[in-house]
C-alpha cells in the first residue's frame, strides 16, 4: 500500500462514464458527413457545413472592430546562410473591440512572388502550438533559453525558416498565449512563460457560447484582413494565403483553411485524427480541443474535407500519442474521408500524407515542398 493509502480509502471497483460516452459517440456522431456523390453535391454541403460550423464555433457571435494596427517595435535579422535579411516587427492589432492580437510580421529584404500563378502566397500564418511562449518560438527567438528548448523539442522555428525562404510571414499569439495570456498565467516563470490560458479561456467561452477554436479562427481571418491592408500599400500578393502549423497551431490551421477560402496552401502537422480516439477516449487534452455539439455532426477528417481542392499537406508522425491508441490507423481513417472529397474535384495530387517517425514533433523538411 502507498503512503497515501494510509489516509485514504482503497476502491477494488471504480464506476466511471468512459464506457458509456464511447457507445454514445457511435450512436450519434457524424450525423452531417457528406453523403452526395460529385463536386455540385460537395459544393452544397460544404455551403451548408460551413453554416453549422459557424454556429457551433461561435463565429456569428464574434464581433468586426477596425484592425487600428500599430506597429511598436522593428529588429532587423542579419542574412545568413543564403537566407535574406529579415526585419521582425513587432504588431498590434485589434480583432474585436477591446481585444488584441500581438504578432510578429517577418519580412524578409527579397520576398518572393510566384508571379502568373494566382495561387501561390506571398504570405504565409504560422500557428503556434501549445508550450512555446506563442509566437516567440515560431519567430525562431533561440536568444531566449526557454524558447531554445522548445524550438529544439518541437522544430517549432517554422515561421523563421518560412521567412527565410523569402516568404512574408505573420507569427501571432493566439488567444491565451503569449503576451495574450489571461490573469491567472502572467508571470515570468518559465512554466507560465511558455504555457497557455486556455483552460480559463474555454470556460469563459463556454457560457457565452463562443469556443477557443472559434476565437482562433476568427483572430486568423482578422489577421488575415489586417495583411491584406498592408498589402495594398506594400504591393504584396494577399488574395492567397499560406498557412503552417503544429500541433495546436495545425488545429487552429485546420479550421482556418476549413473555414476561409483565402487560405490556399495549408500545413497541418501532428493534428489530423479522429475525435473518437483523441479526444474522447484521450479526454485530457487542452480545452481549447472541446467544442460543444461538434461531434454530433462530424468527425476531423470533414472538416479538413472543406480544404479540398485547395493545396493541403499533412503531416503525421508514427508515434505520436495524440494518435490515439491505435496510432496512426486513426490518422488514416480521416484521411480516407479527406481523400474522398479530394477525389471528387479530380485532386488527388493536392493532398499530401506526410508520415514520419517519432513522436509528437514537427518535421520541417515538408516546407521544402512550398518552394
Ligand atoms: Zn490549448
Amino acid at each position: 500500500m502507498s503512503e497515501d493509502g494510509n489516509r485514504t480509502l482503497h476502491y477494488d471497483e471504480f464506476y466511471g462514464s468512459l464506457p458509456a460516452m464511447r457507445a454514445r459517440f457511435d450512436k450519434r456522431a457524424r450525423r452531417d458527413a457528406f453523403a452526395g456523390t460529385t463536386d455540385e453535391d460537395f459544393t452544397a454541403w460544404r455551403r451548408e457545413s460551413r453554416r453549422t460550423l459557424t454556429e457551433l464555433l461561435g463565429l456569428d457571435r464574434m464581433e468586426k472592430a477596425p484592425t487600428d494596427a500599430r506597429i511598436d517595435g522593428r529588429v532587423t535579422i542579419p542574412a545568413s546562410d543564403g537566407a535574406p535579411e529579415i526585419v521582425r516587427e513587432h504588431v498590434v492589432i485589434q480583432v474585436e473591440p477591446g481585444i488584441y492580437m500581438t504578432l510578429y510580421l517577418l519580412i524578409p529584404e527579397r520576398s518572393v512572388v510566384k508571379s502568373g500563378s494566382v495561387n501561390a502566397p506571398q504570405v504565409y500564418l504560422a500557428l503556434p502550438g501549445h508550450m512555446g511562449a506563442g509566437k516567440e518560438s515560431i519567430a525562431g527567438r533561440a536568444e531566449i533559453p526557454a524558447v531554445a528548448d522548445s524550438i529544439r523539442q518541437f522544430n517549432y522555428d517554422y515561421g523563421l525558416r518560412l521567412a527565410r525562404m523569402g516568404y512574408i510571414v505573420a507569427c501571432p499569439d493566439c488567444r491565451g498565449f503569449g503576451e495574450r495570456r489571461d490573469e491567472d498565467r502572467r508571470s515570468d516563470s518559465e512554466e507560465d512563460f511558455l504555457n497557455s490560458t486556455c483552460f480559463q479561456l474555454s470556460h469563459m467561452a463556454e457560457g457565452l457560447g463562443e469556443t477557443v477554436c472559434g476565437m482562433c479562427t476568427w483572430d486568423a481571418m482578422r489577421l488575415m484582413d489586417y495583411l491584406a491592408e498592408r498589402g495594398r500599400e506594400e504591393g504584396w500578393q494577399t488574395d492567397a494565403f499560406g498557412c503552417v502549423g503544429f500541433s495546436g497551431g495545425g488545429m487552429q490551421t485546420l479550421w482556418t483553411a476549413a473555414m476561409d477560402d483565402r487560405v490556399t496552401i495549408a500545413v497541418i502537422s501532428g493534428y489530423l485524427y479522429g475525435y473518437r480516439d483523441s479526444l474522447l477516449v484521450l479526454n485530457s487534452n487542452c480545452s481549447c480541443n472541446y467544442i460543444p455539439r461538434l461531434w454530433e455532426h462530424f468527425d476531423m477528417g470533414d472538416v479538413a474535407s472543406l480544404i479540398a481542392p485547395r493545396r493541403l499537406f499533412v503531416q503525421s508522425c508514427r508515434d505520436d500519442h495524440l494518435n490515439g491508441p491505435r496510432g496512426l490507423d486513426n490518422v488514416r481513417e480521416q484521411l480516407d474521408i479527406v481523400r474522398a472529397a479530394y477525389r471528387l474535384f479530380d485532386a488527388e495530387d493536392r493532398l499530401t500524407h506526410d508520415i514520419r517517425e517519432g513522436g509528437h514533433c514537427f518535421h520541417p523538411e515538408i516546407l521544402d515542398a512550398l518552394l
